[in-house]
């Protein structure tokens, strides 16, 4: 039996701009939005605990999993790729570290051939949609709905043993890397809210779904498209083993992720000809760059056994994590409340880059005795130990995402292509030797017993280069797979090219993954992307 529903705007997926928008659309009451989402609701405790991250991390409950294909750039491994599957997305799962990227690196997206997209265009954006605990000043804001945490009275004392030492390498401190400049060490700031996680569905989805025009499907995945010739006409789910089709009346906007919304339209029948051809998909308009131009940052963590103690003792024996539990339950406050990337940076490792080349992490706990397959950030090593973590901001490496199969619910099949350039190999193994060279400073060589990964042996360039391609993995910044650009997938508007009525509006969207993390950038483009759709409205 087929039933259907009529809105204004169908939205598919309720992620880090699915959220925005279906807050932004619905504010006036006149238009009345649905959201398509394939997860649940977001009511599981540890989405909400900032490190409850390790336990989301492999859950399938609300977890795509995603594994990629085996990808020659890590010595042939097939990666293992969490995306958020519930209400938030992949904002509901990640490591909330809040970061907006250079101004040079929109400065390159308007020069794609994006009009508007400039950093001047892009600033007042990441401004709307926060508060920023620690004041406002011409880059920063409050009054925003994601509330952003200034944790510098919060973290661990090592965090300042690893900025000290960095400053002794030679990078200076940054007190804000949302600021007018991102280069430097310091204290990351986070989206979380007196000790709790503040995702997009918190932010922006739930004030949206008190009002009475806007509908959100849970468990619902959107299977396909549906048009009228070059026009899309609505979407068909897929919900309790029952197809029916939502008809959108003005127009479909797909903020399913660098994954899922490629592969939407590819199933759609918009995408390379003889990808759709050989799965039997009729093809509705032709464009080879649906699926391609995916970009991603690839990270590795350096591990240290250390003489002081870390929060390995204090999350670690049972009494331990009693502790943390009710230093968080009563005052949101301790390890629970924070994300484990404390400390970070971002830094040049050459001259004559124009923006940061290597972004650094450095996390007051070590997890080397871990089993591969778990991520068990809440059964730490039962020795003090720290880990600092490095990843490429720019790359220019490209992989893509395909269909594997006609059928929705099939997985796409992802292949990264990961350091498949001299330059990206280039930026990280520049980037691991000053990371040593951190940690052979004065602040923190006096207190480090050993490196205990890589370790000693290995020395050389090749060494080197072999261990982080064996160890490396995704940091978790898949885009630009619906590339906006005059030859790419949307125009400047966000309008799939050959298709009215259709526009994408996800990370998917990047004409050029940023040089930092993705999820403030990604609510810009949506918050951006809302007031183009009410300005275009027909
Ligand atoms: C483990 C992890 C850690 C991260 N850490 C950070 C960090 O610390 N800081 C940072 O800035 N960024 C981080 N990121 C990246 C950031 O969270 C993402 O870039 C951002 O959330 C992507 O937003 P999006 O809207 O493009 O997609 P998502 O937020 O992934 O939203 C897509 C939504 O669409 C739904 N969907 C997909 N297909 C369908 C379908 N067919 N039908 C219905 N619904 C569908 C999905 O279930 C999902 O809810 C991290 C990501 C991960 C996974």
């Amino acid at each position: 039996m087929s039933m259907s529903d009529e809105y204004d705007y169908v939205i598919v997926g309720a992620g880090s701009a699915g959220c925005v928008l279906a807050d932004r659309l619905s504010a006036s009451g006149s238009n009345r939005v649905a959201v398509i989402e394939a997860g649940p609701a977001d009511r599981y405790f540890w989405i909400h605990v900032p490190l409850g991250y390790g336990k989301t991390f492999y859950d399938r409950r609300i977890n795509w999993a995603y594994r990629t294909e085996p990808d020659p750039g890590l010595g042939g491994r097939a990666d293992y790729w969490p995306r958020g599957k519930v209400l938030g997305g992949s904002s509901s799962i990640n490591a909330m570290v809040w970061i907006r990227g250079d101004a040079a690196d929109y400065a390159d997206w308007e020069a794609a051939g994006n009009p508007g997209w400039g950093w001047s265009d892009v600033l007042p954006h990441f401004r709307r949609i926060e508060h920023n605990e620690a004041g406002a000043n011409e880059y920063r804001a409050q009054g925003g709905p994601v509330h952003v945490s200034d944790l510098t009275d919060r973290v661990h004392p090592l965090a300042a043993r690893f900025i000290a030492a960095t400053v002794q390498a030679g990078l200076p401190f940054n007190s804000d890397f949302n600021g007018p400049a991102q280069e430097g060490v310091g204290i990351y700031q986070t989206n979380t809210k007196a000790g709790w996680r503040v995702s997009a569905a918190r932010a922006f989805l739930r004030p949206a779904m008190r009002r009475a025009n806007v509908t959100v499907l849970t468990r619902a995945l959107a299977t396909r498209i549906m048009f009228d010739g070059s026009t899309a006409t609505g979407v068909e789910i897929l919900q309790s083993g029952t197809r029916r089709v939502l008809t959108a009346r003005r127009e479909v906007i797909l903020s399913a992720g660098a994954v899922n919304s490629p592969q939407l339209l590819q199933l759609s029948g918009i995408g390379p000809g003889d990808l759709l051809r050989t799965h039997g998909i009729e093809i509705r308009h032709e464009n080879a760059q649906v699926g391609a131009n995916l970009q991603d940052h690839v990270g590795i963590n350096y591990t240290y056994r250390t003489t002081v103690p870390t929060l390995n003792q204090e999350i670690g024996p049972w009494w331990g994590k009693l502790l943390a539990g009710a230093n968080f339950l009563l005052r949101g406050r301790g390890p629970l409340s924070l994300s484990m990337n404390q400390g970070g940076g971002f830094l040049r490792t050459r001259p004559g880059l124009d923006r940061a080349n290597v972004q650094l992490y450095f996390q007051a706990i070590s997890t080397h005795q871990a089993k591969t397959g778990s991520r068990p950030l809440l059964g730490p090593d039962d020795f003090p130990g720290f880990s600092i973590g490095l990843s490429n901001c720019v790359t220019t490496s490209r992989g893509r995402i395909s269909i594997s199969s006609a059928d929705p619910t099939a997985p796409p099949s992802i292949q990264p292509n990961s350091l498949s350039t001299a330059s990206d190999v280039q930026d990280v193994l520049e980037g691991m030797k000053f990371l040593r060279r951190i940690a052979d400073q004065p602040a923190l060589r006096d207190i480090i017993v050993e490196e205990l990964a890589p370790g000693p042996a290995v020395q050389t360039d090749a060494e080197l280069i072999a261990d982080f391609r064996a160890r490396c993995g995704t940091v978790y910044h898949p885009s630009c797979t619906c590339r906006m650009a005059p030859d790419g997938v949307v125009d400047a508007r966000l309008r799939v090219h050959g298709i009215h009525r259709l526009r994408v509006v996800d990370a998917s969207i990047f004409p050029q993954l940023i040089s930092g993390n993705t999820n403030a950038p990604v609510m810009m483009v949506a918050s951006k992307a809302s007031d183009m759709i009410e300005q275009d409205q027909v």
